[in-house]
């Protein structure tokens, strides 16, 4: 019986395992960088010698979905096993999640991406997984990107360490960790069409460093191509990509694999750098390869460059001799639980903590009402290949409950009814009057509404299945509906839309003449608006949709936003001391694949604003990749709480927070626009009508490089977050304050506990280019230390920077460039709040 049988059949056998575990743990084998260089590559160079043409051909694509490459007995090569990441050890049965990788970015703490690094790397050898496909990170460019949980924000600074500490981690456990998706792959819809145009500074500014640090820091052992094409070509076949800076630029000297399914041309991928094609050999195979290295159209080199790497990392980690597959560590591990549990609690960032309501008293709260669709079931992770099955994740209101005394009671309702059964269809109207039930569907078989409609018809309901004729064409196609809208109820009306459609597609809903929700092209999932109407008047309503590629289905109902709430979820809350509200995405609504909406869910915005009426000591708790439209509820909440998507251990940790157990540290990896509009990708993020081209014009003005030069401040800023303490930042002073361009500088500064409770605090220094002869952002985060201080307490730091912190990338000479003069350094909690700063001068 396997282990998975057996921990599937009985929690007492899970028992046994464990108890067997514990007593067999020994310590892991060396870590792959301790194996001399030469000694590596006379190994690698005899078992080359063994392979002929039609073996190396068969080691260069995978096997069997999660299989890199086959065993080669002849060689002592063993099978290599990978297992997606990047929260989790997640294919091969359940595991620990983790928190969301933009949760561990908002600790800011590099020990603790190492740490959850090392626990995934003990989680993969427990599973035998030679590969853990993780880190994920592709910079936050805007809110919707379905994968933004998974990756590690707006910063490349930011992003560049944790994931170089979480790659260190990994593989000190002699597994090997692949970072992930090269490159420019910043939205979902479309994924394998897109075009991302990023001139050349932008890409190494921006784009570029996060792999970069994870190759020259992190000593990564495997890159994967994103599925996009990247200024014209895809990753897969990108030579300037593959070959010129990952391989040559930076000395990458492991293995570069695709995403699954992410290789187009088999000869184009494999002159451009790629090694292995994932999950199978569709098109780096034999038939393909070997009359294209007879034609000379690929040299055996090439392919020898290919197999040199899969055997030079097989024998850097020990693969060869070594057994993967560690029983020794158990397969649901305490020790991994308890850093999920650190990943979750410092992740958390507390955004808006008016009257300071938490933490919570429990000498003074004996009733705490949790409410809402994110507080049960858990939600550890979201969804797609980063969705780890969790071994016995811990709900929000599991965690909750367990954590209080008997003197207080927690009360539950899940707030919102399910969708399904709220999505009624119809209640509209043809006249004023409200005699003829149905609205007037209008077709246009040109996209644009020219001319007199192809069709007309009157349909009862807006739920609307293209023709198959024109889906079959391709066509463009627009349909127009009108009609009245008449309340039955006075008060918050909402309009939800579901579509299944193509990527592209788009809509525009006016009620009363003004347009109420537009949907620009990302993925199809229900939508709301909220209007306040009064009842028995009839509205118009114009629904507008125009499908670019073929329209699939939409549906769109309106009713009392009363409706949607649980009979229950107002009583409840105002039983209540204080209300919990847990709102957010879940797998299904967050994922990848398809990009999510900026606005929450349907009908939890209302659900935030009802049960704040009915209880003013209202928590919001989110659990989502990023940030979500705040306008029109977040005053009207004095709390605001960011859990991302927490992990196994979530409720455990959201308990300790709300309690005071434990004080939030989390900062935000990412800046925080309440309206869609302010954002700088505003007008960037999704393909113009009609072209697959997707210009990344705001250039590498993205996120907070945006606001400190614009008026479009955020909400809350990049590196912003609250504590239950307060601190401050004293005595900064720069050495030297005239350097030579290649002499490191060194930030010294002091960072006391100036309040009552022990607390984290991350110092965060950024750098000002005032003389620069390019235009450059304002400021970059070029250093931070979180800092651990009990009250009272202070400590020096010291930052160092070095010339590429001063640097840009110059276009001319294709290279960093330092421009000698002033510079400013800004110390600071967040980007916009920096109370200390210094100039020097770089001779
Ligand atoms: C994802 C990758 C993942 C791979 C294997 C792809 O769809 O983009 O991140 O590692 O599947 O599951």
């Amino acid at each position: 019986m396997s282990i998975y049988e057996s921990l599937n059949r009985s929690s007492s056998a899970l028992a046994v395992y464990l108890v067997a575990w514990s007593v067999l743990s020994i310590p892991i084998c060396v870590s792959a960088q301790q194996r001399p260089a030469e000694e590596i590559d006379r190994k690698v160079e005899v078992m080359l010698g063994k392979l002929t043409l039609a073996d190396k051909i068969e080691l260069i694509h995978g096997v069997d979905d999660m299989i890199l490459t086959p065993a080669v007995p002849k060689i002592g090569l063993p099978a290599l096993k990978t297992s997606d990441g990047p929260m989790g050890v997640r294919s091969w049965g359940p595991t620990t999640a983790y928190a969301a990788g933009i949760g561990l970015a908002a600790s800011w703490d590099t020990a603790l991406a190492q740490r959850v690094g090392s626990s995934l790397g003990r989680d993969a050898r427990a599973r035998g997984v030679n590969f853990l496909l993780g880190p994920g990170v592709n910079i936050y460019r805007a809110p919707m990107n379905g994968r933004n949980f998974e990756y590690f924000g707006e910063d490349p600074y930011l992003a560049g360490q944790i994931a170089a500490h979480y790659i260190l981690g990994v593989q000190s456990q002699n597994v090997v960790a692949t970072v992930k998706h090269y490159d420019a792959n910043n939205s979902e819809y479309d994924r394998n069409n897109i075009n991302s145009i990023v001139d050349e500074r932008t890409l190494r500014e921006i784009y570029l460093p996060v792999f970069e640090t994870a190759v020259k820091e992190g000593h990564v052992g495997a890159v994967m191509d994103s599925y996009n094409l990247i200024n014209g070509e895809h990753a897969t076949q990108n030579q300037y990509l593959n070959n010129d800076v990952l391989k040559n630029d930076w000395g990458f000297r492991g293995i570069l694999m695709s995403d699954w399914g992410a290789t187009y041309d088999g000869v184009l991928a494999a002159n451009a750098g790629l090694d292995v094609e994932m999950p199978s050999g569709k098109f780096m195979n034999a038939k393909t390869l070997l009359p294209a290295i007879q034609d000379g159209k690929v040299s055996a080199a090439t392919i020898d460059d290919k197999v040199r790497r899969i055997l030079r990392i097989a024998v850097e980690f020990g693969f060869i001799d070594h057994e993967q597959h560690d029983l020794s560590i158990p397969l649901y591990n305490p020790q991994s639980e308890s850093v999920a549990l650190e990943s979750s609690l410092e992740g958390m960032v507390l955004l808006k903590n008016q009257g300071h309501l938490l933490p919570l008293d429990l000498h003074r709260v004996h009733t705490i009402a949790v409410i809402g669709p994110n507080a049960y079931p858990a939600q550890p992770t979201a969804g797609g290949s980063a969705n780890v099955t969790a071994i016995s994740p811990v709900s929000f209101l599991t965690g909750l409950s367990k954590a209080v005394d008997s003197n207080t009671k927690v009360l539950w309702s899940p707030g919102l009814k399910d969708l399904s059964s709220i999505f009624k269809g119809g209640g509209f109207s043809l006249d004023a009057e409200g005699h003829e039930p149905g609205l007037r569907q209008e077709e246009f078989d040109n996209g644009n509404y020219s001319g007199q409609p192809d069709r007309v018809k009157v349909v009862s309901d807006l739920d609307f299945v293209g023709p198959d004729e024109v889906r079959a064409s391709g066509r463009t196609l627009a349909v127009r509906w009108t009609g009245f809208y008449t309340p039955a109820t006075s008060g918050p009306q909402l309009f939800i839309t579901k579509t299944v459609r193509g990527d592209g597609d788009t809509y525009q809903l006016y009620v009363d003449g003004k347009l109420l929700m537009k949907e620009k092209g990302s993925g199809g999932e229900p939508q709301s608006a909220e209007i306040d109407l009064a009842a028995g008047k009839a509205i118009p309503i114009r629904f507008e949709y125009t499908s670019q590629v073929k329209v699939i289905r939409v549906e769109m109902t309106a009713f009392p936003a009363e409706e949607a709430l649980t009979p229950e979820a107002k009583i409840v809350a105002a039983l209540a001391d204080v209300a919990v509200v847990a709102v957010g995405f879940d797998p299904s609504t967050e994922t990848e694949g398809h990009d999510r909406t900026f606005h929450l869910p349907p009908g939890q915005e209302f659900l935030i604003k009802a049960i704040a009426s009915a209880n003013p000591r209202t928590v919001v708790v989110l659990t989502t990749g990023g940030s979500v439209a705040t306008d029109g509820w977040l005053e009207r909440v004095p709390v605001l709480l960011h859990t991302w998507y927490a992990g196994s251990q979530g409720g455990t940790a959201l308990a300790q927070v709300l309690l005071g157990r434990a004080n939030p540290g989390g900062k935000l990896p990412m800046s925080w626009w309440s309206r869609e509009e302010d954002d700088p990708t505003f007008n960037s993020y999704y393909l113009a009508a009609g072209t697959e081209d997707l210009k990344y014009s705001e250039g590498v003005i993205v996120g907070y490089r945006a606001y400190v030069i614009d008026v479009n401040k955020p909400e809350f800023p990049f590196g912003f977050g609250l504590s239950y303490t307060t601190f401050s930042f004293r005595n900064l002073s720069i050495s030297p304050v005239s350097a030579k361009a290649d002499e490191p500088i060194t930030v010294s500064f002091e960072v006391a506990n100036t309040g009552h409770l022990t607390g984290a605090e991350v110092a965060q220094v950024y750098v000002s280019d005032p003389s620069a002869t390019v235009p450059r952002p304002e400021r970059e985060l070029k250093g931070f230390e979180r800092v651990v201080l009990k009250p009272g307490e202070t400590r020096r730091v010291n930052i160092r920077l070095d010339r590429r912190s001063l640097s840009f990338w110059d276009v001319v000479s294709h290279g960093w460039k330092v421009d000698p003069g002033k510079f400013v350094v800004r110390l600071g909690d967040s980007a916009e709040n920096t109370p200390l700063n210094q100039e020097f001068t770089v001779r």
